[in-house]
């Protein structure tokens, strides 16, 4: 007899993660499926949440909601996984010139901008900053390898994730629902991250693909309670190791970290940082980026019961909790989906290139 369960996840990076969590929150049957890759974009995330683009100086989209539900589901997973991931700790950001350092003070006029600013944070003895520094509040990072590594021990141990790569010819049409290895599945939920493109589903959508690199420095005398940036961050990791990102890569031909982007992060650190250091690693993921710089959620043109959750960019962390709580909403209570997020709003992008088969 086909077994019903509610959901089938593709891909369990932080948005296929994110989104069991609420299916479990919600009490409903899910399968994730992922390929358990060593490296993939979420892997080797620094896991970082910043309220501010501290490049443009200016809040974030809906920053206060996110930066909510980001605390509120790593203290259900401290309960769950009896480990606390999430790290709140300032960042202290050096101005990389005179006009970064302009642009800060018009935007501390905006209440929104300035409730998260430390305008004479304690200075660090390791950071060159030679035009002045600011504090950020309500900024920190997730540890986000080892939740991956351990909420996935955790779904395997409990039957709800299976590793393999999915291939979407093995699923078929039944009805409104879908049909995965004698299985049924009243909806499935496709979340590769920047594989999408071998999805013939959604291979339409305007990504816009972003390789980023970073590297393990070792480092003697560093605060490991403060993120400090200046053109890269310092987040620490371990003991004196400390990760430093990263590269944004617009044309690339692989996804393996190289000599090219080490020597990127180390020429903008050598301008960061006053103390000697090592590196011991370097490691490359690719962002699932969009032409907007939104993410995409939202149901299938055509095909009822296949959800697109993607495109998290740059701010994975920080979006994918309060998004994949949103998502699940609209599906379960039909509410409306934010504009800025809407798979509507490609829709003219649409080819329908890929028959589907029933049975
Ligand atoms: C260097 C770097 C640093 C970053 N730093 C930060 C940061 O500090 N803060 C932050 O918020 N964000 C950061 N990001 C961005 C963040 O990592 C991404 O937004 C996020 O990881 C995207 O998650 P995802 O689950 O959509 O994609 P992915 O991480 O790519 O996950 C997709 C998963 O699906 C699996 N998969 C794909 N296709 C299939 C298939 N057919 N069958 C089975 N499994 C499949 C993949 O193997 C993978 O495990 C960083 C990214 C990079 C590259």
């Amino acid at each position: 007899m086909n077994k019903h369960v509610d959901y089938l996840i593709i891909g369990g990076g932080i948005a296929g993660l994110m989104m069991a969590y609420q299916l479990e929150k919600n009490g409903l049957s899910f399968l994730l499926i992922d390929e358990g890759k060593n490296s993939s974009s979420s892997k080797v995330a620094a896991g970082m949440f910043n309220p501010i683009s501290g490049k443009r100086m200016t809040v974030n989209w809906r920053a206060d909601e996110l930066l909510e539900t980001l605390h509120a589901s790593f203290v259900d997973f401290e309960k769950l996984l009896n480990k606390n991931y999430l790290v709140q700790a300032d960042i202290l950001q050096a101005f990389g010139n005179v006009k970064e350092s302009n642009d800060f003070f018009v935007q501390l006029e905006k209440a929104q901008f300035n409730k998260y600013i430390e305008i004479d944070p304690a200075k660090q003895d390791a950071l060159n900053d030679e035009f002045g520094s600011f504090g950020v509040k309500g900024s920190g990072w997730v540890k986000t390898s080892e939740w991956i590594a351990d909420y996935q021990a955790y779904l395997l141990k409990n039957n709800k994730l299976i590793y393999r790569t999915t291939n979407w010819d093995e699923l078929k049409r039944k009805g409104e629902q879908w049909l995965w290895r004698e299985k049924v599945f009243n909806k499935v939920v496709s979340c590769e991250g920047f594989q999408v493109n071998q999805n013939p589903y959604f291979d339409w959508l305007p990504f816009k693909l972003c390789k980023g690199q970073v590297l393990h420095i070792l480092c003697k005398g560093l605060n490991p309670h403060v993120i400090l940036k200046k053109g890269v961050y310092l987040v620490h990791q371990f003991e004196d190791v400390y990760k430093v990102g990263a590269t944004y890569e617009w044309d690339f031909e692989d996804e393996q970290a190289n000599e090219t982007g080490q020597e990127m992060l180390l020429q903008k650190l050598s301008k960061l940082l006053v103390l000697p250091f090592e590196v011991v690693h370097r490691e490359a993921g690719i962002r699932p980026t969009t032409r907007d710089r939104a993410a995409i959620l939202g149901e299938h043109p055509h095909l009822k019961n296949l959800y697109c959750f993607n495109g998290l960019g740059t701010k994975g962390m920080l979006q994918a909790p309060f998004l994949s709580a949103h998502l699940l909403a609209h599906i379960e209570t039909k509410s409306d989906l934010l504009k800025e997020v809407n798979i509507q709003r490609f829709k003219e992008f649409y080819t329908n290139s890929h028959p589907l088969e029933t049975v």
